[in-house]
């Protein structure tokens, strides 16, 4: 049998997070026994989604769910919904939306590499408010008989020029528009799963192989019956729009044992055990008097999960003598030096830091990456001179 060793596949330590170019997250024992099951017989894909869908909404108090191939294709699907409702001919007709509303409002701070997710069915964006501010005026002006859909992406709520999901809502409500929210990484905490859909979102999407750590190609979608039952027709294993975002039996059933798993979690101890780790990296990473190691919560958009703590590597401008190096380029090379060589660790890497995120880690791993986070800080000390 093959194996990632006799492929020459590295295997990653991963503390950066539950990046999905590194996979995601690692799914568990239960989780596989679930899908496992679920590989021994055939059965109606159409009945599976239902009555899934219908113990999950039952889970998750919300009135429907739909058990999709990722966050992204929810978005996909989404935007098809809002543009057809329950028409069969303009399901059909999709991409092509001649004929239909096909307008998504977006505020320009919540624009994102996922935007594509949205176009591919054929909708548009049309933007509101700038990088200062938006106001609910501007918001109220973009709409227009033409418009399907307004979207929110959770993570810029973060921003200064973003309006707050309650008043976007409200704001849909008011013109019968319906609310898309992308917060395909906002778990933890647990009780985002249940929120969005609370605050009166139309659709709430969350993927099923980053913290729930389900299987890493499946994905939540929660809300309204009456727009989720559209999706649904949009949806694979109908010939429409969804059709390439085939989702099988087995990761149906891995992420219905998932979310269980996840209910029942004890939340507090996995934040315990995630700042106990990053101050244990912390503490025994060297310093070399110009570097700051500090532990944080991620005050910056587009960390998430923002609750975890994790350890920041920054450089210490009182004593960091000037050399051939730019401070951005010594934590580049930081970054780099971790993925090399035996033990390849992941991070993140900012203008300011390198970020060690406990998210992901395996116990046992902690010591790894301490002791190359020291040797990689002694070796940049040493050989380039950088004290003053
Ligand atoms: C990960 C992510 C997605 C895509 O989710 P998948 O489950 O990988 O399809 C979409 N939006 C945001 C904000 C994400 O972080």
């Amino acid at each position: 049998m093959k194996t990632y060793n006799n492929l020459g596949i590295r295997k990653i330590i991963n503390a950066a997070g539950t990046y999905t170019k590194y996979s995601g997250s690692l799914i568990s024992p239960e989780v596989i026994e679930a899908m496992k099951k679920a590989s021994k017989s055939f059965v109606d894909v159409n009945k599976l989604l239902e009555e899934t869908g219908k113990y999950l909404a039952d889970l998750l108090e919300t009135e429907a769910v739909l058990i999709t191939s990722g966050a992204a294709s929810g978005l996909t699907l989404s935007a098809a919904a809002c543009m057809t409702g329950h028409d069969q001919k303009k399901v059909s007709q999709l991409p092509d939306t001649s004929g239909m509303n096909d307008e998504i409002i977006v505020m320009r701070n919540h624009r994102n590499p996922y935007d594509q997710a949205i176009r591919i069915a054929g909708a548009e964006f049309r933007e509101v408010g700038n990088a200062i501010e938006t106001s609910r005026l501007d918001l109220e002006a973009a709409i227009n008989d033409n418009t399907a859909a307004i979207f929110y992406f959770e993570q810029s709520s973060l921003f200064r020029a973003s309006l707050g999901l309650e008043e976007i809502i409200k704001t849909g409500k008011k013109y019968e528009i319906p609310v898309v929210v992308d917060a395909a990484a906002e778990l933890p905490p647990k009780e985002n799963l249940f929120k969005f859909t609370d605050m009166g979102a139309d659709i709430v999407l969350f993927s099923g192989g980053k913290d729930l750590r389900g299987p890493q190609s499946s994905g939540l979608m929660l809300g309204k019956k009456d727009i989720i039952e559209v999706c649904k027709l949009h949806n694979y294993p109908n010939h429409a729009i969804g059709r390439p975002m085939k989702v099988d039996k087995e990761t149906i059933m891995g992420l219905v044992r998932a979310v269980e798993l996840y209910l029942e979690e004890d939340h507090k101890s996995r934040m315990e055990w995630w700042a106990d780790k990053s101050l244990e990296i912390a503490s025994s990473i060297d310093n070399y008097e110009i570097f700051d190691i500090s532990v944080a919560e991620s005050t910056q958009p587009l960390t998430q999960p923002s609750i975890i703590p994790r350890v920041f590597i920054k450089i210490n401008s009182d004593n960091f003598k000037m050399p051939s190096l730019s401070k951005g380029e010594i934590l580049k090379k930081i970054e780099q030096k971790l993925y090399q060589g035996e033990n390849p660790v992941i991070v993140v890497r900012d203008k300011e830091a390198v970020i060690i995120n406990p998210h992901m880690l395996k116990k046992g791993e902690t010591e790894i990456v301490a002791t190359k986070v020291n040797e990689i800080l002694e070796e940049l000390v040493n050989k380039n001179n950088l004290l003053n």
